[in-house]
């Protein structure tokens, strides 16, 4: 059994057959084998070995012609390496004193050998390693034959093990059939683990190199909750972790009582959750919580898995399936392509940057691509007469630039206008504040603005100038860092000074630790991956406002991340002993 240490990005426990993706996604089949087919499976060991022989001389032929016989001979390294008696024997073995089926054999004993290379860390011997895998999936294809994408014809349910997933590739994971996945790289706020609350699948990222410890088929427990991720448990971890996945649906379901009941506290503040969404469909996971309405919709999801851009009609039709689910009255809020960064779609729409996330992304490519953001914006204004629609504008860094996007937004408006189609006139314009400099700028915003959203996920980013996606520097991105509590503090203060409304929308108002002191900070509205929804209000019904006031100033007076965060778990328990609290 080993136990890795994550960082838990969606919540719930899993227990399941691993695949690993990076085996080019080749699924074992099975583990184990009944004793009487021993012979039968290292029969098939040396037909697969001798395939992969035959394929590694046909490369080296076929590399020595094109390029020359130094670049040949890695291949008739691997050839001579599939033929070696010892390694062979170490296989076999493996097949018949311990049931392994041949390709458990092959991945375990290739991996085990790629491990104690790498642990050497020297170049040579890493490369070394990373021969041995690429000998482990030459086999292994041979022995499984054909597979497909391996993410997306999975026939029974399995927790993926991968280095890393892209926000697509976890967004087209079915949820019947990934009990959960596990990656090597990755942060608190990337895509990929937003794509995973939204699907509701239980996941860690940011584990560091694990993938040579594990094999395809190996049980898993990964642990979404507390952020660990167990290989081949034992027994005794096994049960516990049972017990575990009860109680945590059990907790869930006491929760799922609420849905109806308001989220206020015992002394009757009363606050608004609203869920974040990235396609429509997702407005009845909203609805199935009890939220009070969209606080987020990120349409550049929209461009997903598309090889032309949605056009006017594509993108009404989208807003009007998410109106017709939330119903008139409750806010949608739409927010304006914030494409970039870690979202980008398609290979070509990426810049030759060096820095994506410090350049051209958001509402900077809309004001740079007018047509873009015009068709975008014709499409809201028209789906605004059919409900409580409000209009977002994403990554905000300076007055000028909400003057211009609210200037573009007047022209589409005019030409509507011109063209006599209807649209709410008074429709509500809002700023994302997710930039250091919007928020130290949030006063003269809030004099232009009708609403400010907090995008905590950018605004730890920007701030504490470490990437949400780098799990190399997940110590420093925290949501309860002083600088960043300063930062929020001042755009709830500015808000209130312009009587504008103003809501987080970062993964910060789905974590339980937070709900007290953003709410005794003043917040009142909050947007959150709707499956969140129901525990936050279980604290915000749990507490007086009096207390949550007295929580943030003492919060606020820390001096450190960690200890922000420790007196904030400590309040949490007391308030809500079973709260998922990390
Ligand atoms: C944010 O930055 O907090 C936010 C909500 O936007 P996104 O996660 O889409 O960047
Ligand atoms: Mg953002």
């Amino acid at each position: 059994m080993e136990i890795k240490r994550g960082i838990p990005v969606s919540p719930g426990v899993a227990i399941g057959s691993a695949i690993v993706i990076e085996t080019e996604g080749i699924r074992i089949p099975r583990r184990f084998v009944d004793k009487a087919t021993a012979n039968a499976e290292i029969e098939r060991l040396h037909t697969a070995l001798r395939e992969a022989v035959a394929d590694a001389r046909a490369n080296q032929d076929a590399i020595s012609e094109k390029v020359g016989k130094q670049y040949g001979a890695i291949f008739a390294a691997h050839a001579m390496l599939m033929e070696d008696p010892e390694l062979v024997r170490e296989i076999e073995l493996l097949i018949a004193q311990k049931n392994h089926s041949a390709e458990y054999a092959v991945s375990r004993t290739m991996r085990r050998h790629a491990k104690a290379l790498a642990s050497l860390n020297q170049p040579i011997f890493s490369q070394r390693s990373s021969d041995l895998i690429d000998i482990e999936k030459s086999v292994l294809r041979h022995l499984v034959g054909h597979q497909g994408d391996p993410l997306q014809d999975l026939q029974e349910p399995v927790v993926i093990l991968a280095h890393d997933l892209t926000p697509s590739e976890t967004a087209n994971l079915n949820p019947k059939f990934v009990y959960a996945f596990a990656t090597e790289a990755g942060g608190k706020a990337s895509h990929t683990a937003i794509m995973a609350g939204v699907l509701e699948i239980p996941a860690v990222v940011g584990l560091g190199r694990f993938l040579m410890d594990v094999s395809g088929g190996d049980e898993v427990i990964v642990d979404g909750n507390r952020g660990v991720v167990i290989l081949n448990p034992d027994e005794e971890t096994r049960e516990r972790y049972l017990v575990l996945q009860r109680q945590f649906g059990s907790f869930a379901k006491r929760l799922d009582e609420l849905r109806d009941l308001p989220a206020e506290t015992k002394d009757g503040a009363r606050a608004a959750l609203m869920g974040n969404i990235e396609f429509p469909l997702e407005s009845n996971h909203c609805n199935d919580r009890g939220s009070d309405g969209v606080g987020l919709y990120r349409t550049e999801f929209l461009y997903l898995n598309k090889t032309e851009d949605p056009n006017e009609s594509d993108q009404y039709e989208a807003y009007m399936a998410v109106l017709r689910s939330i119903g008139p009255t409750k806010p949608v809020v739409i927010r304006t392509l914030d494409l970039g960064a870690d979202k980008l779609f398609r290979a070509e729409q990426a810049l030759d940057e060096k820095n994506p996330c410090l350049g051209m992304r958001s509402v900077r490519l809309c004001l740079r691509n007018l047509a873009l953001f015009k068709t975008q914006l014709r499409a809201i204004l028209r789906a605004s007469v059919h409900g409580n629609v409000r209009i977002m504008f994403p990554m905000v860094s300076t007055l000028m630039e909400l003057r211009q996007c609210k200037m573009i937004l007047a022209d589409v408006k005019e030409e509507l206008e011109e063209e006599r189609i209807d649209f709410n006139r008074k429709i509500p314009i809002g700023t994302m504040i997710e930039v250091p400099s919007a928020a130290l700028m949030a006063e003269e915003m809030a004099k232009e603005a009708n609403f400010f959203s907090i995008g905590t996920n950018d605004l730890i980013q920007y701030t504490l100038a470490a990437d949400r996606t780098n799990e190399h520097v997940a110590s420093l991105y925290n949501a309860g860092d002083p600088a960043v509590l300063r930062l929020i503090d001042l755009v709830i203060r500015a808000a209130a000074k312009s009587n504008i409304e103003v809501c987080v929308c970062g993964e910060m108002s789905g974590d339980p630790i937070y709900t007290i002191l953003l709410l005794g900070l003043g917040l009142r509205q909050l947007s959150m991956t709707p499956q969140n929804i129901p525990e936050i209000k279980k604290i915000i019904r749990s507490i007086n406002i009096e207390e949550a006031n007295l929580v943030a100033q003492e919060a606020m007076r820390f001096e450190t991340a960690r200890d922000v965060n420790n007196y904030l778990r400590e309040q949490t328990r007391r308030i809500l002993p079973e709260a998922v609290v990390n």
